[in-house]
């Protein structure tokens, strides 16, 4: 019989074989790993270029240190001179092992997807704060299934499946939709995002290009990143 929705027999032999993927390595609290092999790289530890600062597109002000790249405090959001929409993203991160501040004052930082969509980077080890600005919050709209921090100073990882909003015009045709884990952790799963996140206020949506940059926050705090990559859904891509 023939598959609803395809043009394809079950087990179909002339069916397209998937492309060839040569999987990655996990990174080591040392180290970080190797991408998969169709990945598009933004960072690999080794230098700044490909970012800039988010605000005017001057040189990133961030600190290039060994193998990771720290967020230099007053310095700014830096963003990706990469631009995507739909993706699989991964980002290692680590907060100053040196614990300073309380709420969402200790290790805050952020990943803004799109620039404009951010999930939270913060120290929630032994850090109680409000609910839906917790790590890995979809800030200001949901809160994660769990607290899976690693302590202070430790990499931590996030994996994300990001499908972008998409736009018709002015009009919202479909929203973002975004799964998150943490440390291999589920913390949103297919989560409908209400719109670009805010602080104190409610979301939501207006037009904006199919591919923007990829932004990390400096809120002040002096936050490690490294092994920053993508890969494209391009089944999903709207763009
Ligand atoms: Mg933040």
């Amino acid at each position: 019989p023939v598959i609803p929705g395809s043009c394809y027999k079950v087990h179909d032999g002339t069916r397209p074989q998937p492309r060839v993927v040569t999987p990655g390595t996990e990174s080591s609290p040392g180290a970080a790993g190797v991408p998969p092999s169709d990945a598009v790289v933004l960072f690999d530890g080794s230098c700044l270029c490909g970012w800039v600062s988010a605000g005017d597109g001057s040189a990133a002000g961030w600190k290039l240190k060994d193998g990771y790249m720290e967020a230099a405090p007053g310095s700014g959001n830096i963003a990706s001179t990469e631009k995507f929409g739909s993706c699989q993203l991964h980002v290692e991160w680590a907060s100053p092992m040196l614990v300073k501040g309380d709420g969402q004052g200790r290790g805050n930082s952020g990943v803004f997807l799109m620039g404009l969509y951010e999930i939270q980077v913060l120290d929630c080890y032994d850090n109680p704060t409000y609910a839906d600005g917790t790590t890995g919050g979809i800030y200001g709209q949901y809160p994660p299934l769990v607290n899976a921090c690693r302590k202070p100073g430790e990499w931590q990882s996030y994996d994300i499946i990001w499908v972008a909003p998409l736009f018709a015009g002015d009009k919202l045709v479909s929203p973002a939709r975004v799964t998150v884990l943490l440390n291999g952790v589920l913390l949103h799963h297919d989560k409908e995002v209400q719109g670009p996140t805010q602080h104190r206020i409610l979301a939501g949506y207006g037009p904006h290009d199919a591919k923007l940059p990829l932004v990390l926050q400096d809120h002040g705090d002096p936050v490690r990143f490294r092994n920053i990559w993508y890969r494209p859904l391009t089944d999903y891509d709207q763009g």
